[in-house]
């Protein structure tokens, strides 16, 4: 076994290039939102992969052109991190797993165009179809990593499992005012102080005073990719039933 709790490991070995895959323009901010500006300080390219619009993420349609809205937010809150290189692409929000053959396309075409040596991206067990349709998607396209590419997984609906931690305490101010730029979510739902409160209760095991905020991943290689994909399928589908993707 690698480790029995969320280890705090060293970010100093995690290299550059960086590519970030997202469904939604915020996915990437509220788990990894941290270590995308410490990316950036260290003067990483960070491209970020925002797959929908994000569109059906106004129900009571308070806010116009919700489309627009949304993906400028998403381009303020990565800004705001340090991150310049965000790609908009237009598949349809909430329909992720009926397109997974052209999102698998589009994302084996960004791992030969920016060869990643840290992914970031959704770990399997996510709750959201879109989020899961994703993470089948990069496991379809990792034979396209580079070997020795990181991929650092993360939950956004679910909490990771077998978690490695970095340190994140220096980060969480810009983090916050990064997740306030998403002013027509946090009006649904004010997830940024829930993602402080996360990001705290990640440290529970962790006695150094210092570290008070933590992002958690999954840390897998491109070749573990397929055979976590296909071990956690029926765990999962045993946990929630019938999946609907
Ligand atoms: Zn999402």
């Amino acid at each position: 076994m690698k480790h029995l709790f969320p280890p705090l490991l060293p970010k100093d070995d995690l290299r550059p290039p960086v590519l970030a895959i997202a469904a939604h323009p915020d996915d990437e901010v509220i788990p990894a939102g941290a270590m995308l500006a410490w990316h950036r300080d260290q003067g990483h390219e960070v491209t970020v992969l925002h797959l929908t619009d994000g569109a059906q993420g106004d129900p009571d349609a308070k806010f116009g052109d919700i489309k627009a809205v949304r993906r400028e937010e998403g381009r303020e809150a990565l800004r705001r991190l340090g991150v310049e290189d965000v790609r908009s692409l237009d598949f349809n929000d909430g329909e992720l797993p009926e397109t997974l053959d052209g999102i698998t396309a589009v994302i084996r075409e960004a791992f030969v165009e920016i060869q990643p040596q840290t992914l970031y991206s959704f770990f399997f067990s996510e709750a959201h179809r879109d989020h899961r349709a994703v993470s089948h998607a990069v496991a379809a396209a990792s034979d396209a990593l580079p070997a020795g590419c990181r991929c650092l997984l993360f939950g956004v609906n679910q909490v990771v499992m077998g978690g490695t931690m970095f340190d994140v305490s220096d980060y969480m101010d810009r983090k916050q005012h990064a997740l306030a730029a998403f002013k027509s979510q946090l009006e649904y739902n004010d997830f940024a102080l829930k993602i402080l409160h996360r990001d705290h209760a990640a440290t529970v095991n962790v006695e150094d005073q210092a570290v008070q905020y933590g992002e958690l991943f999954a840390d897998l290689s491109p070749d573990q990719m397929t055979p976590m994909l296909e071990s956690i399928e029926p765990v999962y589908r045993r946990l929630v039933g019938d999946l609907d993707s």
